[in-house]
C-alpha cells in the first residue's frame, strides 16, 4: 500500500487526496493523472527533459515543486516498439516449421 509524501501514512493508490494531512496526490482531481512532486528543496524543472531542451512553456518553470509533465532527464529510454513486441523466432515461424514437420513426414511416408 502506497504512503503519503507528506505524512507518511498509507493511503489508497486511487486516493485523489490524503485523507490523513489533505494532500493533493493527484492533479486536477483525477486519480489517473499523476502529479509528479519534488522529494526535496530541488525543484522538478532541475532534473526534468523539457527544462534540458527548452521546449516547456508551463508558468511554474523553472521552480516547479509539483508538475503533471515531469520527465526525468536522467530515466532510462523507452524501449522501442519492436523489443515491447518481440516474437521469438520459434512461435514467429510455427506454421512454417510445422508445415515442414508435415512435408518430410510424408515424403518419408511415401517412401517406405
Ligand atoms: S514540465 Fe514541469 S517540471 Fe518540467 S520544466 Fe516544465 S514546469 Fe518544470
Ligand atoms: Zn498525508
Amino acid at each position: 500500500m502506497p504512503a503519503c509524501p507528506r505524512c507518511d501514512r498509507p493511503i489508497s493508490s486511487s486516493a485523489v487526496r490524503c485523507p490523513h494531512c489533505n494532500l493533493e496526490l493527484a492533479a486536477h482531481g483525477h486519480a489517473g493523472m499523476v502529479l509528479h512532486r519534488a522529494t526535496d528543496s530541488t525543484p522538478l524543472c532541475a532534473t526534468c527533459a523539457y527544462e534540458a531542451d527548452n521546449s516547456c512553456t508551463f508558468p511554474k518553470r523553472p521552480t516547479a515543486m509539483t508538475c503533471t509533465l515531469y520527465e526525468n532527464v536522467q530515466a532510462p529510454p523507452e524501449p522501442a516498439r519492436e523489443e515491447i513486441y518481440r516474437i521469438p523466432w520459434q512461435r514467429k515461424y510455427s506454421f512454417q516449421i510445422a508445415l515442414l514437420i508435415i512435408i518430410v513426414l510424408s515424403l518419408l511416408a511415401v517412401s517406405l
